[in-house]
């Protein structure tokens, strides 16, 4: 046997499983990976239009700093208080990098977002997963307990959806001795933002992305919130040019278009609550959520379910997990899409009972 190419650590991990990514143009309802169902704001599109090819020929601003000065003032903090990255996903990259190693632990909750662990598998670090109670109340004590050198949180959470409370989050924030990085991907589609915490503690870092709520997954563009000096080491240790010039530029104008964001999102809040209501009508167990996407447990195999709607050209997520075997994540489409995945489901219902 010859020795392998790669380092233990990734030889005994499996790797992410991204959820399925159909080509574009495809016939199908994409309700498996959380996106938009609207377009990115028009004045986005616009810029993208009318890029210029000198910003092409040229490197890009190393820290994307026309985005920066955009958060800042959307978020009324000074613009060295962000750092921006590809994808809020690259950002959480980086921070295990920086902050982890070996038994400079990682602890976050379960269920969450896979992400998390396979990141940690790469480096390699400890991990400690602790598992909500079934009314997702936050595990302060065991949190704090485990001393990790990052703590994740996701509010709202995935797969839950449920959003954790900012009391919770202070109380957690005042204990822990290590960063405590609160993942806000669906934050734009909660009623609550834990944004206040990153000025009241030095160890607190707010995680955003233009991925979910600004319908631009496919730009690759997040951020993190936090105080300069929390910052810094991150700085250290990212790609030199992460943002590209078209990202930097289209996603600014993203983010100064608030108003259509907000207006795509309270069309997404509006379906969701269109969409629980149809899935409860039909017997599916649905968890209150404050993101874009919805956690139901339907009365017949769950599994079973998943492959007859992805047979009718309907994607939703399935996890293969312990404790959410029985259940499916599905993302809120437009009231169109969401209407044909209630009568897809219904014959379905009847068809294997
Ligand atoms: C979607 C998602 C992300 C990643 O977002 P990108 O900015 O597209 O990398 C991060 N965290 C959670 C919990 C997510 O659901």
């Amino acid at each position: 046997m010859t020795a392998s190419y790669f380092r233990p650590s990734v030889d005994a991990m499996t790797g992410y499983t991204p959820g399925e990514q159909p080509k574009p143009g495809t016939k199908i309802i994409k309700l498996n990976t959380n996106e938009n169902p609207y377009p990115p704001s028009p004045q986005a599109m616009e810029v993208l239009r009318t890029i210029d090819s000198e910003w092409l020929r040229r490197y890009p601003h190393p820290f994307a700093d026309d985005f920066r000065h955009s958060v800042s003032k959307v978020f009324d903090v000074p613009y060295d208080w962000v750092m921006v990255g590809n994808g809020s996903d690259e950002i959480l990259n980086v921070v295990v990098r920086a902050c982890t190693e070996g038994e400079r632990k990682i602890v976050y909750p379960t269920p969450t977002y896979v992400l998390y662990k396979t990141l940690a598998e790469i480096q390699p670090t400890e991990v400690v997963e602790i598992p909500y109670n079934e009314n997702f109340d936050l595990p302060i004590v065991e949190l704090v307990r485990a001393k990790g050198a990052v703590t994740f949180i996701a509010s709202p959470n995935s797969p839950s959806g449920h959003l954790v409370a900012i009391d919770d989050l202070r109380k957690l924030a005042s204990e822990l001795a290590g960063v405590l990085l609160i993942d806000e991907a669906y934050g734009d589609f909660a009623e609550e933002s834990a944004f206040p915490l990153v000025r009241e503690f030095d160890n607190v870092m707010i995680l955003r992305t233009l991925s979910k709520g600004y319908g631009l997954a496919g730009l690759r563009l997040g951020f993190a919130i936090a105080n300069p000096a929390l910052l810094s080491g991150l700085f250290k240790v990212k790609d030199s040019y992460n943002i590209d010039a078209i990202a930097n530029a289209v996603g600014t104008a993203a983010m100064l278009d608030q108003d259509y964001k907000n207006q795509c999102v309270n069309k997404v809040k509006a379906s969701r609550s269109k969409l629980a209501a149809g899935l409860t009508k039909l017997g599916f167990k649905v968890w209150p959520s404050q993101a874009n996407f919805l956690l139901v447990q339907p009365q017949i195999d769950a599994e079973s379910l998943y492959l007859g709607l992805k047979a009718q050209g309907i994607l939703v997520r399935y996890f293969k997990q312990p404790g959410l075997a029985d259940k499916l994540r599905i993302t809120v489409g437009t009231d169109e899409q969401n209407d044909l995945l209630i009568t897809a489901l219904s014959s379905l219902l009847v068809e294997m009972k």
